[in-house]
């Protein structure tokens, strides 16, 4: 067993995962190398609907392996419908992966191509009572997942940025009131879809992947903020927050479609 947990390490990383959580090597396990010539068109995938209310947003956590946005589930006031998926979702929140450097740092990649950055937004199934009920169903959750592309400075992304320094170490949190996540996405919702897991463990099986051909910007200023993190509590030898990837898992003959010709 790992008795420090699992972390992004050389002794707990994504090469070590499946001694204490077999499902890493399971049938549908994430995240993906996604080829775009490979992905089918179907024409029976709806557009994505994602109406999110600003007030829902919550606060922000350092959890020691990322930061996230964590936002009020308790009603259908900020949902994903449409796309591949069946029903109502809601927001649950937010949270990136990225690399110690622009070359590397996404989850997903296009072509063998990685990104510096990827912005996962977590959704759970409402036929469920709960996100923790929906966690483990095989269409319980599903992750709208956004590349970030160095390029101009995002000031839609600074907002979140900005709020950073006040969770420099693992465990802090504050207030993070007012945040529409829609001004994060991309003006394409174009997308491919693939039936996949959480990339963290305990990397349950039970993500639809919508994962959005358009990229967003983010300058290179901007992804040193996100490496301004620590992976370590205040008091430890401070480690800085970055490479918090898992990289592609094996297909095993799932089929990935596209939304787009
Ligand atoms: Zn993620």
């Amino acid at each position: 067993a790992m008795s420090h947990g699992w972390g992004y390490g050389p002794s707990n990383g994504p090469d070590k995962w499946a001694e204490s959580y077999p499902v890493a090597n399971g049938a549908r396990q994430s995240p993906i190398n996604v080829v775009p010539k490979e992905a089918q068109f179907d024409s029976s995938l709806k557009a994505l609907k994602l109406r999110y209310d600003p007030a829902n947003s919550r606060g922000i956590l350092n959890n020691g392996h990322s930061f996230q946005v964590d936002f009020v589930d308790d009603t259908d006031s900020s949902t994903l419908t449409g796309g591949p998926i069946t029903g109502t979702y809601r927001l649950k929140q937010f949270h990136f992966h990225w690399g110690a450097s622009d070359d590397r740092g996404s989850e997903h990649t296009v072509n063998g191509i990685n990104f510096p950055c990827e912005l996962h937004l977590v959704h759970w199934n409402t036929k469920y009572p709960s996100f923790g009920d929906a966690a483990d169903k095989p269409d319980g959750l599903a992750v709208v997942g956004v590349f970030l592309k160095i390029g101009a400075a995002n000031p839609r992304l600074q907002k979140v940025l900005d709020a950073l320094e006040a969770i420099k170490t693992k465990g802090k949190q504050t207030t993070f009131g007012n945040f529409d996540a829609k001004t994060l996405l991309p003006g394409s919702l174009d997308y491919w879809t693939y039936d996949g897991s959480l990339t963290t463990p305990p990397l349950l099986e039970s993500v639809t992947w919508i994962v959005l051909k358009e990229p967003i910007s983010v300058s290179p200023a901007q992804m040193a903020m996100f490496r301004s993190l620590l992976f370590t509590g205040e008091g430890e030898a401070a480690c800085c927050m970055a490479d918090n990837y898992r990289p592609p898992q094996p297909l095993k003959g799932r089929r990935v479609r596209a939304s787009f010709k």
